[in-house]
């Protein structure tokens, strides 16, 4: 008997890649729940929106451009990242 697996996986990798808007381009975390440094979501985890449209958990951007391959670079399309002013 065979299991038609293959067409579950292409079901879960599609999910994946889809709510790109709606996650963290860093942690994959969604908006609504907090970078994996957090317990709770909220103003102890706020969002930053880039220039260049993305947002990230304050947390994760901030722990990203402190690594060297960063290079201030936004992690989802390599342009300088800075922040909108509020
Ligand atoms: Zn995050
Ligand atoms: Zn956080
Ligand atoms: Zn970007």
């Amino acid at each position: 008997m065979k299991v038609r697996i293959r067409k579950w996986n292409a079901v879960a990798s599609w999910r994946w890649d889809v709510p790109e808007d709606d996650v963290c381009g860093i942690c994959r975390v969604q908006f609504d729940g907090t970078c994996p440094n957090c317990r709770f979501p909220g103003d102890d985890c706020p969002l930053l929106v880039g220039k260049c449209g993305h947002s990230f958990h304050l947390h994760c951007v901030n722990d990203w451009i402190q690594t060297e391959s960063s290079r201030g670079l936004c992690p989802m399309c390599r342009q300088k990242f800075e922040f909108v002013a509020e």
